[in-house]
């Protein structure tokens, strides 16, 4: 069924949201124009008002039908801002033309206008969309004063140019100048909302991400369409790696294994460091047998592995506990349970995979 906003699309609902505000102020406008015409304040006909209205409206069914199609993303500015500006710069051109004595009312129209660039538009975008209001305006002036040279009063009409051509840049300035704000402020909260989810030394997720997901998991895995498994698993003796060859040779190995490990699985997989030299991988649409075998693969795969700085023949093994989430459990239990597996790989003579099965099903 049709739905006006995309669903699962955050930016193109935005856009949608931002047109519509424009869309907004296109209303407010055309009530101001109509309120005049009925006034009989303006040379503005009953012609000319349908055909702008009508022309209003084709125009934004238009902007919302590429929106809402995708199409605004083959452009390098998907949110169509400038565009946007220009149509409208065009329809207060119109109203610059129809306006009459009421021409000055129109200056804060382009400033209307202008207010939508701040969410998107370079200071030298500004400018160009000045220079191109100031001579649009400019150009009807003329004009008038060629085909009704009554309705030009000299001194407001020149005033109203010089307004424009010096409110409109500095608007452009200030307005630049916030646009750069505002894109330091979502890098700074994509970078915060970065490091609140990565771990710092080896860069796969923190502990809080890791629940995130796993919870994710549950909801999709409580509907009993969905497994997954999970495997725990834990550095061999790596205190001795630390002891022998120092800390920070041991953050070498810590991240190189967890980068590797990640490397290694699919890209619906998770791997996230659960504490120390504990990581938990969380494996999607996975059974047990298969996460058995993932979870080999990984041991073998970082039983080979050659670090930096480190003497040539130095490999480290891992321990890995396995076992698959059971639907409606806590996950902390699925948890625990691979953690008992691993708990058993340890005391098995390390370097090995083991599992613990679900418990029965409760009905
Ligand atoms: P086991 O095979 O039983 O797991 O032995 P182990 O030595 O690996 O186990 P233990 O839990 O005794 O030691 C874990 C070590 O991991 C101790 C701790 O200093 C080290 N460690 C934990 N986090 C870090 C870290 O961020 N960097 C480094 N270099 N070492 C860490
Ligand atoms: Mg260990
Ligand atoms: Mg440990």
């Amino acid at each position: 069924m049709f739905s006006f906003f995309p669903k699962d699309d955050h930016n193109q609902t935005l856009r949608i949201k931002r047109f519509l505000i424009a869309f907004g102020s296109y209303v407010m406008w055309s009530t101001l124009a109509v309120f005049l015409h009925f006034q009989e304040l303006t040379r503005l006909t009953f012609n000319v008002l349908i055909i702008s209205l009508s022309g209003i409206l084709a125009i934004n069914i238009l902007l919302y039908a590429m929106i809402r199609t995708g199409l605004n993303k083959r452009f390098k500015d998907p949110s169509l801002t400038l565009l946007q500006m220009v149509i409208a710069t065009f329809w207060a051109m119109v109203f610059v033309y129809y306006a009459d004595s009421f021409r000055s009312v129109v200056l804060l129209l382009y400033l209307v206008v202008f207010v939508f660039g701040i969410f998107r538009l370079k200071v030298w975008q500004f400018l160009f969309l000045s220079v191109f209001a100031v001579v649009n305006y400019a150009a009807v002036i003329l004009l008038l004063y060629k085909i009704h040279p009554e309705s030009i009063n000299t001194k407001i009409d020149v005033l109203n140019i010089v307004v424009l051509a010096t409110v409109l840049p500095w608007f452009s300035l200030i307005g630049g100048y916030i646009n750069n704000l505002r894109t330091q402020v979502s890098k700074a909260i994509s970078t915060i909302e970065q490091l609140a989810i990565i771990d710092d030394l080896t860069q796969v997720f923190n502990r809080r991400q890791m629940y995130k997901i796993l919870n994710d998991q549950k909801a999709l895995g409580d509907r009993g369409i969905h497994p997954f498994s999970i495997c725990i698993f834990d550095l061999d003796h790596f205190k001795i790696v630390n002891d022998t060859f120092g800390h920070s040779a041991g953050d070498i190995v810590l991240k190189t294994v967890a980068q590797e490990a990640q490397k290694n699985l699919r890209n619906i997989d998770h791997i996230a460091r659960y504490g120390g030299e504990e990581f938990i991988l969380i494996l999607t649409n996975m059974e047990t047998r298969e996460a058995m075998i993932c979870a080999e693969r990984i041991r073998e795969m970082i039983k080979e592995l050659v670090f930096e700085n480190m003497p040539e023949k130095f490999r480290i093994t891992i321990s890995v506990g396995v076992t698959e989430y059971q639907s409606g459990e806590f996950i902390q239990d699925a948890i625990n349970r691979a953690d008992k597996a691993l708990y058993r790989a340890k005391a098995n003579g390390r370097d090995r995979v083991e599992y613990e099965p679900t418990t029965t099903i409760k009905l």
